[in-house]
């Protein structure tokens, strides 16, 4: 049997002085049919009450220790890149930025720089060698990149050197333990900030850009430090090939950091101009060499993020329209879910639940007619953490285990 998961990212919502939700206010009779046929809960994935980040709360809906098996962002986005670390490996998020020649970053996208340029720029930031060890950068797309610090004695255990808001100082990069490990690899990316600076700062594509009146892209400051380690794959723990369809480089890094399959889809760009149709015929394409299909929307958190109210609305009717219909029937398990509440009254994550969906021949009906956060209150799977999701998940696909005899 095969099971499809679809994640609306940052999906639950509060409703706001009488206004409805966007689960609410959505046209979505496709969801509101297999809410009809199927079963609904209310999951907390991290447990009540508490806020999680997109990473951490994916990575225990998977079935993941987060306190003994969450590898931090940086190693998640390097994944998310296309890049392999080895272990050991202390890897960041990066962002070209803009800095005067007192490294006060005056802008930490060094004006949206465009993917060409960024790649252009990364040559000059190649064979850089600092205490022994090697600094990989790669940019990604526009002014995001990667940095990879490889070597003994290091530790991810250190604080980012993005000052987080224009108009700051270069942060100095502190070690945030007392090990000797920390300490060095501080030191280490501080070194290498200073280096990218002088390189940068004497390039020519940051000439040509000076002569267009364009801030130059002539700094490199880092986020989200993390040391990578390998964990069991998603199939040694849950028996289940496993395949991801998904736009964003995070979700990317996710199902990698797994071991699941990630399936390159053209115009999955994980922005609210996404193909979806493309995103469901990956995943009804998937599930014929696969058990278990992670398709991830990421639009609704973004919406979210803005308090864009309709426009969350409006992801969720494409995603009903797009996606729901074209996997109905092809998988015997489909789950709907979010992996945190993004509620437009907050414009950020929250600790709110999020409505769980469960539609397939062996999942048990209960009385709900539709699918939002006020029927999923009163569903028949009731309230679930984020490491029940795949025990559920595997019972009714009937994959999973006996205990005892
Ligand atoms: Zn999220
Ligand atoms: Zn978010």
């Amino acid at each position: 049997m095969k099971a499809l998961f679809l994640i609306m990212d940052g999906l639950g919502d509060l409703r706001d002085n009488g206004k409805p939700t966007p689960l609410e206010m959505a046209k979505k009779p496709n969801m509101d049919g297999l809410a009809k046929e199927g079963a609904l809960g209310q999951l907390h994935a991290l447990g009540m009450g508490i806020k999680p980040g997109s990473d951490t709360s994916q990575l225990a809906i998977f079935g993941y220790d987060i306190m003994s098996e969450y590898p931090g962002r940086g190693p998640l986005e390097v994944l998310g890149s296309g890049i392999r670390p080895m272990p050991g490996d202390v890897c960041f998020r990066a962002n070209f930025a803009t800095a005067d020649k007192s490294l006060r970053v005056t802008d930490r996208r060094a004006g949206r720089i465009e993917t060409k340029l960024g790649k252009s720029l990364e040559r000059h930031l190649q064979g850089i060698e600092i205490e022994g060890t090697k600094i990989v950068f790669r940019s990604t797309v526009e002014h995001r990149g990667i940095i990879i610090i490889r070597g003994d004695r290091l530790s991810g255990r250190v604080s980012d050197t993005d000052p987080h808001q224009n108009s700051g100082k270069v942060n100095e990069s502190q070690a945030l333990d007392t090990s000797a490990e920390a300490k060095r690899t501080a030191k280490i990316l501080n070194r290498f900030t200073l280096e990218a600076y002088k390189r940068l700062n004497g390039a020519p594509e940051n000439a040509e850009r000076a002569r267009k009146g364009l801030p130059p892209a002539n700094m490199v400051i880092a986020r989200g430090g993390g040391e990578y380690f390998e964990v069991e794959t998603f199939r040694q723990r849950h028996g289940l090939k496993a395949a991801c369809v998904a736009g964003g480089a995070l979700y990317k890094g996710l199902a990698s950091f797994m071991d699941m399959d990630v399936i390159d889809v053209k115009g999955a760009t994980g922005d609210k101009n996404s193909n979806y149709a493309n995103k469901a015929k990956a995943a009804v394409q998937a599930s014929k060499t696969h058990d278990f299909v992670f398709l991830h929307v990421k639009a609704t958190d973004s919406f979210g993020h803005d308090g864009n109210r309709e426009g969350k609305a409006s992801i969720i009717e494409r995603v009903d329209k797009e996606i729901i219909p074209a996997v109905k029937g092809r998988f015997d398990l489909i789950v709907i879910t979010g992996d945190h509440s993004t509620p437009c009254l907050l414009k950020a994550h929250s600790g709110h639940p999020n409505p769980f969906l469960a539609y397939g021949k062996l999942v048990r009906q209960d009385k709900a007619r539709k699918f939002d956060e006020f029927e999923a209150m009163e569903g028949g799977i009731g309230s679930i953490n984020g490491e029940d999701v795949m025990q559920l998940i595997l019972n009714w696909i009937d994959k999973n285990r006996k205990i005892g005899e």
